[in-house]
């Protein structure tokens, strides 16, 4: 019989690809079912970024590159760093991989050992707590409620931190919350660091470009240049430029952890896709205006997600800054009865309802260790939004 490795024994598939699994059956079924799930943007990868594929593909840019990113591509992300964040780096303090998501995974796996911990703000993005195990590492989950806007604050991190903390994880603005750290809420969290040099800060800037009403996005490396050689600062060109399917993520720190990121992605993937780094190039160093324009889109829809939401008898939202997701509370609606008699205990309760009986497919907030909350994706048409507002409205009105 099949024996995985006990590394990976523990890690099930996650709840966010089950309930996209259940409503894609549904959906084969002939079910109209509503998928709220995605964490991605519904907008197309720019055409000037397309095109720089192609002309990448024709040109024969088809081989392996740098092993961590073109020479090329690190100059995007220098030229990055410099006009959107302020900070100079060099290219060799400079990542590229397959998404973000293997930066993380890259910088993990090069620093953790059994026993380390990693400190997680909870609500978090799932992959962190997975891939922090996988290393070998523990995380170490701080309970950030919604008191707090789901932000860490200076006297948790205090508490949270042993002598075998490695890492702390920040991601701003937040997937699941949408709450996003401003220069103010930053600051006290980085003088704590500051006393305890073991910590380095892991700082996820994925849903930088992500941000609504006037709210001044800033990274910890740009506040603190003294926490500058313990600060990885990862981003990506998945969210902000709508080019999930191509896989190009990237990280920024100090030359020694860069260099054993690279270690660990040699034996795995090498190089990310040469005519993914093209286009890559083309999105970070070509017109920047789609930003804004997407921007308010996703603004508006935040506004009728979270306004149709708090309308509903039971539901709670806050208005959040940043990402394109509401993550509302719902323990208003734990205990009362669906019309065929089953009694809503739990986030995940409430959530099954909403996919069989409004057919809306969501998240429970336990997915991301925090209950009883659910997350929304609005990264789709306002159309859809309204739709699926009102049967959720409608499902949770027929509640007793
Ligand atoms: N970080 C966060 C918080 C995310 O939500 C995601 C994607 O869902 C990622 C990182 C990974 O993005 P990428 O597509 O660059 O791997």
């Amino acid at each position: 019989p099949f024996r995985p490795a006990a590394r990976i024994a523990e890690i099930g598939v996650s709840e966010i690809l089950q309930i996209g699994a259940r409503a894609a059956a549904m959906r084969r079924d002939g079910q109209d079912v509503i998928v709220l799930g995605a964490g991605e943007p519904d907008f197309d990868t720019p055409d000037n970024v397309k095109d720089a594929a192609a002309a990448a593909m024709r040109r024969g840019d088809t081989k392996y590159t740098a092993l961590d990113g073109s020479p090329a591509m690190k100059e995007a992300v220098r030229e990055k760093f410099r006009r959107d964040n302020g900070i100079e780096f060099s290219t060799a303090e400079i990542s590229v991989a397959a998404g973000a998501k293997q930066v993380i995974y890259n910088a993990f796996m090069a620093t953790l050992g059994t026993g380390d911990e990693v400190i997680v703000p909870t609500p978090y993005w799932t992959s962190y707590a997975d891939i922090i195990r996988i290393a070998g590492g523990t995380p170490v989950l701080v309970d950030c409620g919604p008191a707090n806007r789901f932000r860490l604050t200076a006297a948790q991190l205090e508490a949270a931190i042993t002598p075998a903390t490695r890492w702390l994880m920040l991601n701003s603005p937040s997937n699941p919350t949408g709450s996003a750290y401003s220069e103010a809420d930053y600051r006290p969290l980085l003088d704590v660091l500051r006393r305890h040099p073991h910590v380095w800060l892991l700082a996820d800037d994925i849903y930088e470009h992500i941000v609504y009403d006037g709210f001044r996005f800033v990274t910890p490396a740009a506040l603190e240049p003294a926490l500058r050689e313990r600060i990885l600062t990862v981003n990506g060109v998945s969210k902000a430029y709508a080019m999930t399917g191509w896989r190009i993520g990237y990280g920024a720190g100090p030359e020694a952890l860069i260099r054993a990121m690279a270690v660990v992605q040699s034996q795995s993937t090498s190089n990310p896709s040469s005519i993914s780094q093209a286009a890559a190039i083309e999105a970070l160093t070509g017109p920047q205006d789609v930003l804004a324009a997407r921007r308010e889109s996703f603004r508006a829809r935040r506004d009728l997600v979270v306004d149709g939401l708090n309308a509903i008898d039971g539901i709670d939202c806050s208005r959040p800054e940043g990402a394109f997701y509401t993550f509302a509370g719902c323990a208003g609606l734990l205990g009362r009865v669906t019309p065929d008699g089953r009694r809503l205990a739990s986030d995940r309760d409430f959530c099954a309802y909403l996919l069989d009986e409004a057919k809306v497919a969501v998240v429970p907030g336990s997915a991301f260790g925090a209950s009883p909350f659910f997350r929304i994706s609005y990264a789709t048409s306002q159309d859809e939004l309204r739709e699926a507002l009102a049967r959720i409205a409608m499902a949770c009105d027929a509640l007793r």
